[in-house]
């Protein structure tokens, strides 16, 4: 592993906390589904983040754990694709964790927005713990442990990015120094060819003396592009140029999703905990009953009054699910008081239902055989947990903790 392949390599999570909805759906898995075909993608059920908020209910955390894996493999999460883990089956995460707690000041943790926040939102909980605190460092270690460049987030975890890139600048700042590292970088520099060299040199000078962020820029592709070096010595000049030692652990980068917010039954955001969802794994049969029941326009009292769509909870999910010609036809009904508002529903309940049939379908098949799914998780950890090795033997060797 490099630098160079780090912005190749996607990581992302979900909390365990229950069957996932079409708000899960909409928002991450279909992109998920995608980035899997770009980059190397690892994606964490992230069991032990799901402690750090629910420790006093632990006893469904395996079946959750289970449901979120059925869940994505129903949405099209390949395991030939990507790699599917579950976090606790790498203990490594809790090392590099453990490793970083040393490092990162207390002010940077407890000015993490989500940590007010989530102590406001859930006062029944005791959250005022040592692990809820420190939950966006094990976050960061969930990152940096695979040296993932690019975090696919919505626009509420950037604050946690953020965390995780100042966490590694620091580390990398604090122990990228290896012993006669400039005398190293210097000769890697040689090893680059002397028009290469001259290059890198006027390069790292601009930035380093102008603050030419260009420079850095072109430099760093530069780096990419050479094939002679060792993966050591090109970690090496990544860091030379900006000014620091060995970068070990890559800065990650958000790449923010532009997928909506799906609402939910009763107009506001889809959530498990809002009891307004419709969840990927609902039959046919909940899933009409479900939307048949929604509010719609609360000034349409009688099927006679014409109704106002801007009003209505269920015209946003129509803008997701229905053709607008089909739409086009439907304001007029509704405003026309044309239709009823069943009448209304009744393309979108069948838009949901095809929408959903093949994922469950796909999750019927992992339910009827728990071998396969555990051997898919089996295989992911493995993967995993490979990666992870290679990171924390440097990071070791980077802190003196080698003992051979
Ligand atoms: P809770 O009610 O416990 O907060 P939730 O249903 O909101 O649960 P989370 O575990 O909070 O689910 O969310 C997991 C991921 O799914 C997050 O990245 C979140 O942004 C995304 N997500 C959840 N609900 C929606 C939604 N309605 N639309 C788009 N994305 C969503
Ligand atoms: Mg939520």
């Amino acid at each position: 592993m490099s630098l160079v392949d780090s912005e190749r390599r996607v990581l992302s999570g979900m909390r365990p906390s229950g069957r996932l909805h079409l708000g899960h759906y909409h928002g991450v898995l279909k992109s998920w589904v995608k980035l899997q075909h770009e980059y190397e993608c690892f994606f964490c059920i992230v069991d032990w983040h799901a402690l750090t908020i629910n420790y006093q209910e632990v006893g469904q955390i395996s079946q959750h754990v289970m449901d979120i894996a059925v869940d994505w493999l129903a949405a099209g999460v390949s395991p030939s694709s990507a790699t599917l883990f579950i976090q606790s089956q790498v203990p490594e995460h809790a090392e590099l964790h453990l490793l970083l707690s040393m490092i990162s000041p207390l002010s940077w943790l407890e000015r993490v927005p989500s940590y007010k926040e989530q102590q406001d939102r859930l006062p029944g909980r005791e959250l005022a713990t040592y692990g809820f605190l420190g939950y966006p460092l094990l976050q960061a270690a969930d990152i940096l442990l695979y040296r993932a460049g690019v975090v696919p987030v919505g626009a509420d975890q950037l604050a946690h990015i953020e965390f995780a890139r100042e966490v590694a600048r620091r580390f990398n700042h604090l122990y990228g120094r290896e012993p006669g590292f400039e005398l190293k970088a210097e000769a890697a520099i040689r090893k680059l060819g002397k028009k290469t060299a001259t290059l890198y040199n006027n390069l790292r000078r601009a930035y380093q003396q102008q603050g030419d962020v260009e420079a850095l820029e072109t430099a760093r592709a530069l780096l990419k592009e050479q094939q002679s070096i060792t993966i050591g010595d090109k970690e090496r000049l990544f860091g030379y140029l900006e000014g620091g030692g060995k970068v070990l652990l890559p800065e990650p980068r958000p790449l923010l999703s532009d997928a909506p917010r799906l609402p939910g039954l009763d107009g506001g955001k889809m959530s498990k905990s809002g009891g307004n969802a419709i969840f990927l794994r609902d039959s046919s049969a909940e899933v009409e009953e479900k939307i048949r029941r929604m509010p719609t326009d609360p000034a349409r009292v009688h099927r006679d009054d014409p109704g106002n769509p801007a009003r209505c909870p269920v015209w946003p999910l129509h803008e997701i699910y229905t053709g607008a010609e089909t739409r086009v036809a439907l304001q007029q009904g509704c405003t026309s008081a044309g239709i009823g508002c069943l009448d209304c529903k009744g393309p979108l309940i069948e838009a949901v239902q095809k929408e959903l049939q093949p994922l469950q379908a796909r999750a019927a098949d992992y339910q009827a055989n728990p071998e396969l799914l555990r051997s898919i998780l089996a295989e992911g950890a493995e993967r995993a947990r490979n990666e992870a090795r290679e990171t924390l033997t440097e990071v070791r060797l980077a802190l003196g903790l080698n003992y051979r």
